[in-house]
C-alpha cells in the first residue's frame, strides 16, 4: 500500500472522505475505471460498527463488490447466510419471512468490522490509495483549470494538503464536507436512537432468523452475529426508541435496558432460551433518518448515509451505500472525462442524474418507513407510535392503495411477513 509519506504528487483526481461502504465502493469502481483516488478515514484501527443484516436482494451487490461468496479459496468475510426474518409487528403473533422462496434463498448477517475492511482492501487492490488515521479538516475551491479543490487533512499533529478535480462525502451521518460547504441537513423530527448490547454464550444457537418485534416504546432487534471463536455464540440486541422520551433514555443503562426489554416476548425467550449473557458496554448510535438539502453540487458530492440516512428498520443501508456508490463512481467518471463540457457543477448533465437518483429513493424509501410504521397500531396511545401515525395519515391522503408501496422496492424484508398480513386481513389484530 501507497503511505502519503512516499507519495510525492499530492494531486488525485478524486479524493473519498470517509472508507465505509459507500467511500470503498466509490473508491472501487474509480479506481476500476483507471481513476487516480485517494480514499481516507478519520479511524486508524477498527472499531466497533453497528449494521451487519442484508436482505437476498443484496447478494448480487455485495458479490459485484468482493467477489464470489461462496468460494473456499476466498471467503472475504466472517458471514452467515440467514434463513428468513420473524417479525412480532402488527399483531402478538410472530409472522415468518422465509428467504428460501427469494432469488437468492439466503440474505447475510456479516461480521461488519471485517466486512468494511474487505472492501478497503479491494479498493487498495484496485489501486487507490488509503490513508487512515487522517482527519478531513477543511477544504477551497480553486479556479485552476486543472484542480478543483485543496484539501486539508490533520493526522496526529501533522497537516497534510492534497488536491483533487472531485471530492466525494462518504463521511456517514456527520457529513462533514458537505457540512463545511454549509449544505443543510434536512430538518425532521425524526430521533429514533439505537441502544445496543452484545451478547455471548457457550450454547450452540444456530437460529439463523433476524428477529423484530414491536413493543410500546418502540421496537427490539437481534441477530446472531458471526464470531471467530467457535465455542462462544454472539448476538447482538438492539432496542429503537425516541432519543427525547424520558422511559426510551433508561435503555442507556442496563437496568433500564433489561426493565425495557422484560416488555419484548420474543427476544427475551431467544436469550434466556440460550443462556446468553451481555458482553461489554451498552452502545448508542442515531438511527433517525436524515437527508442533505443538496446530494451535490460544484465538483462534490455525498454518497452512503452522507447523503441519506435510514431508519435501520429498512436494512437497506448498506445495500444503499453500496449502489449508489457504484452509480455515483460511474456518474463522477462520465463527467470527468466527458469533453463536451468543462462544468462539474449541477448543471452536468451526468451530476444532475445522480441529484435525481437520490431524490426518488429517498421519497420511496419515505413512503416505505411510515406504511411499516403505519401497519403497526397497537400503541395508539404512545407517543413513540402516535409520532408515527400522524405520518401515517399524511400518507394516505397522498397514496390511495398502500400496497403500491410493498411494489417500490422489493428489497425491505424485515417486515414483508407483517405486511403481507396486513395486505391479506386488512386489519391488525
Ligand atoms: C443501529 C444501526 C443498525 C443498522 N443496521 C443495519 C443493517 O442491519 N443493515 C444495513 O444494511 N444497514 C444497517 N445500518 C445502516 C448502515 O450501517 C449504514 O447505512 C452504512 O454504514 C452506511 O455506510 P457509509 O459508508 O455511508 O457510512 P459509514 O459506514 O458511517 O462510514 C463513514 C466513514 O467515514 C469516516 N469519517 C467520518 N468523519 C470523518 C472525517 N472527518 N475524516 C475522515 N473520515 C471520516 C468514519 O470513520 C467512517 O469509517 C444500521 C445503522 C445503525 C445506526
Amino acid at each position: 500500500m501507497l503511505s502519503l509519506a512516499d507519495t510525492v504528487d499530492l494531486s488525485w483526481d478524486v479524493v473519498i472522505i470517509g472508507a465505509g461502504p459507500a467511500g470503498s465502493a466509490t473508491a472501487i469502481t474509480l479506481a476500476h475505471l483507471g481513476h487516480r483516488v485517494l480514499l481516507i478515514d478519520e479511524q486508524a484501527a477498527a472499531k466497533y460498527k453497528l449494521g451487519e443484516s442484508l436482505p437476498p436482494a443484496s447478494v448480487d451487490i455485495v458479490r459485484h463488490f468482493l467477489g464470489d461468496l461462496e468460494s473456499e479459496t476466498r471467503k472475504p468475510v466472517g458471514l452467515y447466510k440467514t434463513a428468513g426474518n420473524v417479525s412480532t409487528w402488527s399483531s402478538n403473533q410472530p409472522d415468518h419471512a422465509d428467504f428460501f422462496f427469494t432469488a437468492t434463498g439466503f440474505g447475510l448477517c456479516i461480521d461488519r468490522l471485517a466486512f468494511d475492511e474487505a472492501l478497503r482492501l479491494r479498493a487498495i487492490e484496485l489501486g487507490a490509495s488509503l490513508q487512515r488515521g487522517a482527519c478531513f479538516e477543511s477544504c477551497t475551491r480553486r479556479s485552476d483549470p486543472s484542480f478543483n479543490w485543496d484539501i486539508t487533512l490533520s493526522s496526529g499533529f501533522k497537516t497534510q494538503h492534497h488536491r483533487a478535480r472531485y471530492l466525494v462525502d462518504c463521511s456517514g451521518r456527520r457529513a462533514v464536507v458537505s457540512k463545511w460547504l454549509e449544505i443543510p441537513i434536512v430538518e425532521n423530527e425524526d430521533r429514533l436512537f439505537a441502544y445496543a448490547q452484545w451478547f455471548s454464550t457457550s450454547i450452540k444457537d444456530d437460529d439463523c432468523f433476524t428477529r423484530i418485534e414491536a413493543v410500546k416504546n418502540g421496537w427490539w432487534y437481534t441477530n446472531r452475529v458471526p464470531s471467530d471463536n467457535n465455542n462462544e455464540n454472539k448476538r447482538l440486541v438492539v432496542f429503537y426508541s425516541d432519543k427525547d422520551l424520558p422511559d426510551a433514555k433508561k435503555a442507556g443503562n442496563s437496568k433500564g435496558f433489561y426493565e425495557h426489554l422484560s416488555e419484548s416476548t420474543q427476544i427475551a425467550a431467544v436469550l434466556k432460551a440460550n443462556a446468553y449473557e451481555p458482553s461489554g458496554a451498552i452502545r448508542g448510535a442515531p438511527a433517525n433518518s436524515q437527508r442533505l438539502n443538496e446530494f451535490c453540487g460544484d465538483a462534490w458530492m455525498a454518497v452512503g448515509d452522507a447523503a441519506q440516512a435510514y431508519d435501520p428498520l429498512s436494512s437497506q443501508g448498506i445495500d444503499k451505500a453500496l449502489r449508489t456508490a457504484s452509480h455515483a463512481g460511474h456518474l463522477i467518471h462520465y463527467a470527468l472525462t466527458d469533453e463536451a463540457t468543462h462544468s462539474l457543477g449541477a448543471d452536468n448533465h451526468f451530476i444532475q442524474q445522480y441529484s435525481q437518483q437520490q431524490q426518488q429513493i429517498w421519497n420511496a424509501y419515505i413512503s416505505q418507513r411510515d406504511y411499516y410504521y403505519g401497519i403497526q397500531t397497537r400503541w395508539s396511545d404512545q407517543p413513540f407510535w402516535q409520532r408515527r401515525m400522524k405520518k401515517r395519515t399524511t400518507l394516505l391522503t397522498t397514496i390511495e392503495h398502500p400496497s403500491v408501496l410493498l411494489d417500490i422496492e422489493g428489497q425491505s424484508d424485515r417486515l414483508k411477513a407483517a405486511a403481507a398480513r396486513h395486505a391479506r386481513d386488512g386489519t391488525n389484530d
